[in-house]
């Protein structure tokens, strides 16, 4: 029996009521779970003046050493909560080839994007250059044909093409082990003279499971965007059991609009920030603003005869806030470090020593990287 059921039941045995109210019940319920499931939370609340787009710009398919058709990954992101995705299937790595013949480098962009219509789910067309370090592998995004970009036995006529046709260029997992065995970031004299040239724009400092404080460090220097992304092969589920609470990387690019013309732009700007584990990564400005949209704080109160001040922090995001309180005071009933876990609040009781009006109490934000091993700090001040 239901718990439909059994309500019912309940209902019919002490009120007496007719079939047709049975129907009725039955439709609310069914209503009523459905308006439940339809309440999905957003990742973060978007800073004012923007919209926080969630972005995966590396994503493989059959068309290149992928286990999924491309309309599989258009489902996948939808159901993930993704606003835009880019299908970058390697160019010139084509192990399926016997199986699928490949002549047009466009087409898992072309069935993905015929996926997509209708969806809440923009999907743009891109490539993953896939060559030996230097330079290594390298996305090009927002391009007009993917077909033009492939050039066998130059390691930059590619990117030079994908340039031409306005693409955002970037560097894939430059701490990859199979090309940095030491899993080491660096810029070779190849990057340093593509990037003088202006034809790289960003940098992955989190790929897959792996992350990079020495490509944050690269972005920073050289003023690349910071990007995270899955470059994902297999099923999404299974490889950062979303399922269970986990996601992929995500890149959340803070945009004018939810337009892919607005989401370029922004890339072009440096305007991201990287959602990967619990970490939030970004350039200082991005992610103190992202912050103050994610937590509320209360007005102080005291109770009758103390001075131990209460405040409520809120955290209004799906990740958790690990903070480290670096002010004067002390607290009641907790010490310097704390987390406040996604979508919950938190009552810190502050020991004052006078009675305050309000208060600013100054946080390193643990789990927001703004360079290597560096976090933000941010001043929370009482509504
Ligand atoms: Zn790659
Ligand atoms: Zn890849």
């Amino acid at each position: 029996m239901t718990l439909a059921d059994k309500i019912f039941s309940f209902a019919k045995k002490n009120l007496r009521l007719s079939p047709f109210f049975k129907a009725g019940f039955y439709l609310l319920i069914i209503l009523n779970s459905r308006l439940v499931i339809g309440q999905v939370k957003p990742f973060f609340k978007s800073p004012d003046g923007y919209e926080l787009i969630a972005t995966d710009l590396h994503i493989h398919t059959v068309f290149s050493d992928g286990s999924v058709w491309p309309d599989i990954r258009v489902s996948e992101a939808i159901r993930e909560g993704l606003d835009l995705i880019s299908i970058t299937d390697h160019l010139e790595y084509q192990p399926h080839k016997s199986d699928i013949p490949h002549p047009d480098r466009n087409r898992s962009f072309e069935i993905a994007n015929a996926a997509a219509t209708k969806k809440p789910l923009s999907v743009i067309r891109g490539a993953e250059i896939t060559r030996s370090m230097p330079p290594g592998h390298i996305n090009a995004v927002f391009v007009q044909d993917v077909n033009k970009l492939l050039f066998p036995d130059d390691p930059s006529a590619g990117i030079i093409e994908a340039n031409k046709q306005n693409a955002f260029v970037f560097l894939n997992h430059p701490n990859w082990a199979r090309q940095r065995p030491d899993g080491i970031a660096k810029l070779d004299p190849l990057h340093e003279e593509l990037i003088g040239k202006g034809l790289i724009h960003g940098i992955e400092v989190a790929n897959e499971t792996i992350f990079s404080d020495e490509a944050i460090t690269i972005a920073l220097e050289n003023n690349l965007t910071i990007l995270g992304t899955s470059d994902i092969h297999g099923i999404a589920d299974w490889k950062f059991k979303i399922p269970e609470g986990g996601h992929r990387p995500i890149t959340f690019v803070l945009s004018e609009k939810n337009e892919s013309k607005h989401v370029k732009k922004a890339l072009f700007e440096g305007k991201t920030i990287v959602w990967f584990k619990d970490l939030m990564i970004g350039k200082e400005e991005n992610l103190l603003k992202l912050l103050k949209a994610n937590i509320s704080v209360s007005r102080i109160t005291y109770e009758k005869n103390e001075i131990i001040a209460k405040i409520i922090l809120k955290n209004l995001s799906a990740n958790p806030l690990n903070l480290k309180y670096t002010g004067i005071y002390t607290f009641h009933e907790d010490g310097s470090v704390f987390i406040i876990p996604p979508y919950k609040e938190k009552i810190l009781q502050v020991k004052t020593l006078s009675r305050k009006k309000s208060l600013a109490l100054p946080f390193e934000v643990l789990n927001a990287v703004i360079g290597a091993k560096e976090h933000l700090n941010l001043t929370l001040v009482s509504d």
